[in-house]
């Protein structure tokens, strides 16, 4: 806020009524006034552009110039200022003279202390309201400047008015360049541009007047794209005939989230419906087993060949295999899709890996493959749930030998840093492509032949679930090496 004592320039040779004012301005209740004098149009000048003043009040016959000709000089030297002329004689020509000129107002010499008191108040009160605007309007303008908002101003005609710094630069041309053209053929693509000059039309009209109008477009030009999408909203002017201001917010990122919100939701309506199938599967396929082993005692029984029945026992076999298979995809797709909420207990990972290869290390045959364990046993105690950390170990550790068909090592780590169990499964086995790597997280993504692309998925989903972490390191035709950090047991 400006400081409320006023700022008076006093312009008179007249010593005398020169006190005089300073004695009737001291009388005012309203304000304090700060009172400069000058004797001469010369030294008021001076004073004017080097301090400024708020109110001048100027004789009209002064030593060196006409007080009337010393009315521009002092506005341009401190264009806030408002003059108040003092004359000796009443004349309507001097008071129109006086008026043009730019003055406030003019005093008679014989004025009464309160009149002049009121016309320097209320000079003063234009003087703080020009203040006022000026900065309303700074502010306003700040605002349409700095704002992450488009903010554009259409004439009768369409054409722009005013483009502000965003709109300007989402469009790529200058306000300058903008102005006079038409907003809606230069910059809204065709499909919107109907719906646009529909909503400016309806603001333009009475009715739309009062509320203003919305409409969303797409924008050309510049950074802008038929498919950014900005919300628009149109109104009228006040006090204006037809100018019309389109506030325009970027609501792309919005909307593509709102997209992405309905898809999801859609796809979590998909996956229970998947769940609800996978369970209805199972039953029929476990009928068939049933059958299947009922058909393979009546193939024993059958009064043929032996040829003949090895071949129809082949057959069920190599069905019973395809069930088997199903039933795993089942199984796995189950575990993967069903939200179930892990336990929060201490596991002894050492000692669960251990299992894991103890188990697996019975199944294989043959020599080929060697295991090297390297497990600690102090502190690694993870913080969930074991049998849901039991399959993660068991997934890697099959994806490892199924690796090395051909022989190889796994290595086996098992390790505690400060706030983790580290678990490391590495082998020498057929390693990974650098574009497969992206994908073996996918659900579904195999290489194998009789794969079903989940065992990574599910572990993945199991690390995640205890706040975990997990990464490959793998090179092709060398091997690969998965680690596991699951958070410590405290
Ligand atoms: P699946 O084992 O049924 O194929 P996974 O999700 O367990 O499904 O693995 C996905 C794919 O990642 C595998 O098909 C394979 O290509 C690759 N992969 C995973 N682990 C290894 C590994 N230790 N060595 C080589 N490739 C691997
Ligand atoms: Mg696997």
């Amino acid at each position: 806020m400006r400081p409320s004592a006023g700022r008076v320039l006093i312009v008179d040779d007249n010593v005398d009524l020169v006190s005089t004012l300073r004695s009737v301005l001291s009388l005012s209740s309203a304000r304090t006034f700060d009172v400069t004098s000058a004797a001469r149009g010369s030294e008021a000048l001076e004073i004017a552009s080097r301090v400024g003043f708020d109110v001048a009040i100027v004789d009209v016959k002064l030593p060196d110039v006409s007080g009337v000709d010393l009315i521009a000089g002092l506005r341009d030297a401190s264009p806030h200022g408002e003059v108040v002329l003092i004359t000796g004689f009443a004349s309507v020509d001097a008071a129109i003279g006086a008026l043009r000129s730019g003055a406030f107002a003019f005093v008679l010499k014989s004025f009464r202390p309160e009149e002049l008191i009121s016309i320097v108040e209320q000079a003063f009160t234009k003087v703080e309201l020009k203040h006022e605007r000026e900065e309303l309007e700074r502010r306003y303008r700040d605002l349409v400047d700095l704002t992450d908002v488009l903010v554009v101003a259409l004439d009768g005609q369409r054409r722009v008015a005013l483009l502000n710094p965003k709109a300007s630069s989402m469009v790529g041309v200058t306000g300058d360049e903008a102005r006079g053209k038409r907003f809606a053929s230069e910059w809204i693509p065709a499909e919107d541009r109907t719906s646009f000059d529909e909503a400016f039309e309806r603001t333009t009209n009475d009715s739309g007047y009062a509320r203003g109008q919305d409409v969303e477009t797409g924008l050309l030009g510049g950074t802008a794209s038929p498919k950014r999408r900005i919300r628009w909203h149109l109104s009228r002017a006040r006090g204006e005939d037809t100018l019309v201001y389109g506030i325009g917010i970027d609501v792309t990122e919005r909307r593509a989230l709102e997209r992405r919100a309905a898809d999801a939701e859609a796809m979590s309506a998909m996956g229970e419906l998947a769940l609800n199938l996978a369970h209805e599967i199972r039953n029929p396929l476990n009928a068939a087993v049933l059958q299947l082993h009922m058909l393979g005692r009546n193939i024993d029984k059958l009064d043929a060949e032996e040829a003949t029945r090895a071949q129809l026992r082949k057959r069920a076999e190599i069905v019973g295999d395809e069930i088997g298979r199903l039933n795993r995809l089942l199984t796995e797709f189950l575990e993967l899709a069903r939200p179930r909420k892990i336990a929060r207990e201490p596991v002894h990972l050492s000692k669960l890996v251990e299992d894991v290869l103890d188990l697996e290390i019975a199944k294989i045959e043959g020599g080929a493959l060697s295991i090297v364990r390297e497990i600690a046993s102090e502190g690694c105690v993870a913080l969930g749930d074991s049998a849901k950390l039991k399959q993660v170990v068991l997934n890697l550790v099959v994806n490892a030998l199924e690796a090395m068909k051909d022989g190889g090592t796994l290595t086996a780590r098992v390790r505690a840093d400060v706030d983790h169990v580290v678990v490391e499964l590495e082998d020498t086995g057929s390693g990974i492509d650098q574009e497969a790597l992206a994908n073996v997280f996918d659900p579904f993504f195999t290489t194998k032949e009789a794969g079903t692309g989940l065992g990574l998925s599910i572990v993945r989903k199991i690390v995640d679930q205890h706040e975990g972490e997990i990464r490959i390191v793998s090179e092709r035709g060398k091997g690969t090496r998965v680690s596991v950090e699951i958070p410590k047991a405290r």
